[in-house]
């Protein structure tokens, strides 16, 4: 029995004029994050802990930013991406466990439809995926609010 262990960071800036997705999530809010795909924090994080995992690198390396293939891309897609890869590798995600880190909004409402779509992107039960959310306690940028991040960790086992 092989297990793998991963874990993934993310941050990206909000600005106004853009959307907020977290979670493939479009959230109501005054700003969104900045990026070149749709900057969605709580999906970057758990692809770089997949691909971390799994020893295949990071997100950078397989969705390089300025790539047009990628330009506003839906991070659902980068995401079932990645599951793909490694599953071709031989894994299965046991679980994954997500923190999100930002002032506002709350995540409360959405959080079971995103742990649903987490779920089914990386063909788990619901109840293997952790979603939390804290604030920053008005500390240093995320307390500004000038941004947001996130952190992952999966389990593979080797099928
Ligand atoms: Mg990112």
């Amino acid at each position: 029995m092989s297990f793998r262990i991963g874990q993934g960071y993310d941050v990206h800036r909000l600005i106004e004029g853009r959307r907020l997705v977290l979670g493939g999530e479009v959230i109501p809010f005054d700003r969104g994050l900045d990026g070149y795909s749709d900057a969605d924090v709580l999906l970057h994080a758990p692809g770089d802990a997949l691909l971390g995992a799994a020893g295949l690198g990071d997100l950078g390396s397989h969705f390089p930013p300025g790539d047009p293939r990628w330009e506003n891309a839906d991070s659902c897609d980068l995401l079932r991406e990645i599951f793909l890869k490694v599953r071709d590798e031989g894994f299965r995600v046991v679980n994954c466990d997500l923190t999100l880190i930002a002032e506002a909004p709350k995540l409360a409402p959405y959080s079971s439809s995103i742990r649903r779509r987490l779920a089914d992107l990386l063909e788990i039960e619901v109840d293997a995926v952790g979603l939390k959310a804290t604030t920053n306690e008005k500390l240093g940028w995320i307390g500004r609010g000038e941004g947001m991040a996130a952190t992952a960790v999966v389990l593979l086992k080797r099928k």
